[in-house]
């Protein structure tokens, strides 16, 4: 639609969502159609995702084959029903931004682009790249030069360079990283189209661009899962930090050895992740929490990461010298396994700045879950925590889960708990009840709050500051409060951290 709003032709077609419907479109159309599958990736005709059909009977058994497909571990939903063209050449057209050079080219391609690198060079006199001026943009002259270099005259150079320059005004108006029609055909009755096109829009332009509907801007191999949306919906105003979370497999069985992966930083993820795969272990998602996130943010990590039904286990490993305060981590995991009464065994390796804390935070505060938790640090390697992984695992399968009545959470106030004491932060809440403070032989919450932004007034915390500097981020959502609270002092602690969603998305799937 983005290229017939902007002049560029593309085919007569309709979108489906069943065989049926393609059947119909395909005996309305009266002709061969080809049937696509919306599916998020590239090279879909070498992967039998595009298929052709002469006939509606024959095009409602493709697409039952095609219904069938799943792309990235998730299933066709969508075919885009085609009359059929009859191409007599082909070619390619692209605008992609060159990070190297920072500034956008364009590429075109008399020779056609499946595997528009190795057509490159193969026939380097066949395909054409320049820099374009963002100021001046692309003018039809520079791609009536660029299309003549690749060996194009005629009156096919003025369509094709007419293509182009509106494909780099589409690029430029939706502020894409790329946007490639290919192929770019002329038919047998001369009409020049886009007969595919794939654009990418900059991650941080998407805002800008709601008539889109974009719902994440990030690069996705898949339609975003209602996990990955709450996910992101629970990231996207925070920027402390980063919290990265996308399901990579769905419907799994218990027992199939998908494990649950917490990385922090590319590298060192990348690597972590390795090693559980290396042990024949699965990756059910990759959640990334890096650049010093706040414990609320682990914390939501860990509960959306948790919410995946039949994981296996939980393996948090990222790069072992982590810069960041690795005790925030600790007290964001601890809080939600007990919280989410972890169901499975955990490897976390915290290493890096303040491992020994974290390491002695996460361990001593799980140490009463039946399942076992297990802590380390930047001198054992990505490969030993997997190995630990597994034979938790190993031992776990024959053990029973079983969590006291009353449950083991941090914290959570009593039911019949006066109107607490509370102040809001970034993000939620802490509450203090004062009736339980009153009694309370060790106020260890005022020691624990890292930035001191609490104090002790007739034996009862409160605010030390302003609740606007709390609010603002002053209190920086560290659970140092409620966890020591609860181990230390009284249990009249709470940090509450809204996930907008999750209890609904988990009553829906259990
Ligand atoms: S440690 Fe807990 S119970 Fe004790 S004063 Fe602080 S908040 Fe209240
Ligand atoms: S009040 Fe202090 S200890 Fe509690 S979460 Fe905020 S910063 Fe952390």
């Amino acid at each position: 639609m983005l290229l017939k709003e902007n002049g560029i032709p593309i085919p007569e077609g309709k979108a489906a969502h069943s065989p049926e419907e393609v059947q119909q479109i395909a005996a309305e159309m009266n002709q061969p159609v080809v049937i696509k599958a919306q599916a998020w990736t590239t090279s879909r005709l070498a992967k039998g995702l595009i298929q052709f059909a002469e006939t509606p009977a024959e095009a409602f058994q493709k697409a039952r084959e095609l219904f069938g497909k799943s792309v990235n571990n998730f299933p066709v939903e969508v075919l885009l029903v085609e009359k059929r063209l009859k191409i007599e050449r082909e070619f390619y057209g692209g605008v992609i931004i060159n990070d190297a050079a920072k500034a956008p080219e364009i590429i075109f391609s008399s020779k056609g682009g499946s595997g528009i690198e190795e057509i490159a060079l193969k026939y380097p006199d066949r395909v054409g790249r320049m820099k374009i001026d963002v100021v001046e943009g692309l003018k039809d002259y520079h791609a009536r030069n660029l299309i003549r270099r690749t060996g194009i005259h005629g009156s096919e150079q003025g369509k094709l360079a007419d293509m182009l320059v509106k494909l780099w005004k589409v690029a430029r108006k939706y502020e894409a990283r790329t946007a490639e029609i290919n192929p770019m055909v002329i038919t047998s009755e001369g009409q020049f189209l886009a007969a595919d096109c794939r654009i990418t829009v900059d991650d941080y332009a998407v805002f800008r661009h709601p008539e889109l509907g974009i719902e994440i801007a990030r690069e996705f191999d898949h339609p975003p899962t209602p996990l990955d949306k709450i996910a992101y919906a629970a990231e996207k105003n925070d920027f402390r930090g980063t919290f990265y979370f996308i399901q990579l497999e769905q419907g799994f069985k218990k027992g199939e050895g998908f494990i649950g992966f917490h990385g922090a930083g590319g590298g060192g993820s990348m690597m972590s992740m390795d090693a559980v795969q290396k042990r024949g272990f699965k990756i059910a998602n990759f959640t990334d929490t890096s650049g010093n996130p706040p414990a609320s943010k682990v914390y939501r990590a860990a509960k959306i990461l948790l919410s995946q039904k039949n994981i296996d286990g939980y393996f948090g490993s990222g790069s072992g010298v982590a810069s960041q305060e690795q005790v925030n981590s600790a007290r964001g995991l601890v809080k939600a396994f007990r919280e989410d009464k972890l169901g499975v065994p955990a490897v976390i390796r915290l290493g890096g700045n303040m491992e020994d804390e974290a390491v002695d935070i996460l361990t001593r505060y799980t140490a009463d879950l039946p399942v076992k938790v297990e802590g380390y640090k930047k001198d054992d390697p990505a490969d030993f925590c997997a190995e630990r992984l597994e034979a938790l695992i190993a031992e776990h399968k024959t053990q029973q889960v079983r969590y006291p009545e009353n449950g083991l959470t941090a914290g959570h106030l009593p039911a019949d708990a006066k109107k607490p004491y509370e102040f809001k932060t970034l993000t939620g809440r802490v509450l203090f009840d004062h009736a339980l403070c009153a009694e309370c032989k060790n106020p260890v919450c005022v020691s624990a709050c890292g930035p001191q932004i609490l104090k002790l007034e007739s034996g009862k915390p409160v605010l030390a500051i302003s609740e606007a500097e709390a609010a603002k981020g002053k209190c920086t959502e560290c659970l140092a409060c409620e966890l020591e609270c609860y181990f230390h002092g009284n249990k009249g602690a709470y940090v509450e951290l809204p996930v907008p969603g999750l209890e609904e998305y988990r009553t829906r799937v259990n």
